[in-house]
């Protein structure tokens, strides 16, 4: 059984390391770690239920802020977790591995495949929340007597000036009846590659490749135990939210800028469900965005929700860094 008092809202705060151009640009590290939980920007403390820095590993990162949701899906609850912070924050690195350009190719089934264009694909120290899920649940799995039967699904989509669309073109299946399929994980991870060729992607000043959608991954886990009958359901999302700058700084007009109002209500939207279920407030406005709407029944009651607040260390983000903070603050 899950112990009541773990049913509560989750806020990670992470700081990526200086970039390059940060580095060169000279730019002052400006996060000072003053506790397991806390951290100062400016003199301002900002607390959370844990503080990483810039030199927490992906497998630190998954052990904190994941491993225990996947645990609990697997004992039939819903769960989510999101990444939220500005473009080149680190969402993508910390959910599933940083972007990197992908090329297709077609197997000999015809499917296609992606690889990585200089560097490894699946480096596994780099592998971030999303692959190590899948990974955890397929150990699961494979410790699990003969006579559960598992079904895995997994989605993808994205939310798009309040649309979803969904970037693999359909469900994608994966049935499991203990038989060992190794390659599982990677097939997973692969699809993540195939449906991220769909995403919608506008160039801004602050990053070339700055994700302007939420992107979606849904993992649904049922099982069956074919001896008692005995059936579990859970499922996860995993949110790689877009990035919450604040139009000015990236320069944005016309589409841009429609896109950036559009970022923003819905983050917006997602801060105000988050507060109103971390007070315990009765009325919870789901209604109020496309995003909260679909993950209503992962979010609140005894879901696990985890967010995960991505921060730049560097001085010139500290503006954008301080409302990062504030609104992770607002979910405690
Ligand atoms: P976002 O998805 O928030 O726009 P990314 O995850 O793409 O940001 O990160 C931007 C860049 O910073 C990428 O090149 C990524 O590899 C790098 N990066 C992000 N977080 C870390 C980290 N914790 N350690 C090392 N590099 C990181
Ligand atoms: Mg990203």
């Amino acid at each position: 059984m899950v112990d009541p008092a773990e049913c509560t809202i989750k806020v990670m705060c992470r700081f990526r390391p200086l970039n390059k151009s940060e580095v060169e640009r000279g730019d002052k590290y400006i996060p000072k770690f003053t506790g397991e939980d806390q951290v100062s920007i400016s003199g301002k403390p900002f607390m959370f239920d844990r503080v990483f820095g810039s030199n927490t590993t992906q497998e630190q990162m998954y052990k904190a802020s994941a491993q225990k949701i996947v645990k609990d899906v697997l004992d039939g609850y819903n769960g989510t977790i999101f990444a939220f912070g500005q473009t080149s924050s680190g969402k993508t690195h910390t959910m599933e591995v940083s972007e990197r350009p992908i090329q297709y190719m077609r197997n000999a089934f015809g499917q296609m495949l992606s690889t990585s264009v200089g560097g490894s694909l699946h480096d596994p120290d780099g592998m971030g929340i999303i692959p190590r899920i899948v990974q955890d649940i397929f150990n699961y799995i494979y410790s699990m007597d003969e006579n559960l039967e598992f079904h895995i699904k997994v989605s993808y989509f994205e939310i798009y000036l309040d649309r979803i669309k969904d970037l693999l073109d359909g469900m994608y299946y994966v049935l499991w009846h203990i038989v060992p399929w190794f390659s599982v994980p990677d097939e997973v991870m692969d699809t993540i590659d195939e449906g991220k060729s769909n995403r919608h992607v506008a160039v801004t000043n602050m990053n070339e490749h700055s994700s302007r959608s939420h992107s979606i991954f849904q993992i649904n886990v049922k099982q069956e135990n074919t001896a008692t009958e005995q059936k579990l359901s859970g499922k996860l999302y995993l949110v790689d939210l877009a990035g919450s700058e604040k139009v000015g700084k990236t320069g944005a007009e016309g589409a841009v800028l429609e896109e950036a109002k559009n970022i923003n209500k819905s983050l917006s939207a997602l801060g105000n469900v988050i507060s109103a279920l971390a007070e315990g407030s009765t009325y919870v406005p789901y209604r109020d965005s496309k995003m909260t709407r679909i993950l209503q029944d992962s979010l609140g009651g005894n879901c696990r929700t985890t967010m995960v607040i991505c921060a730049s260390p560097s001085a010139y983000n500290e503006a954008e860094t301080k409302s990062t903070l504030m609104f992770g603050q607002r979910a405690k």
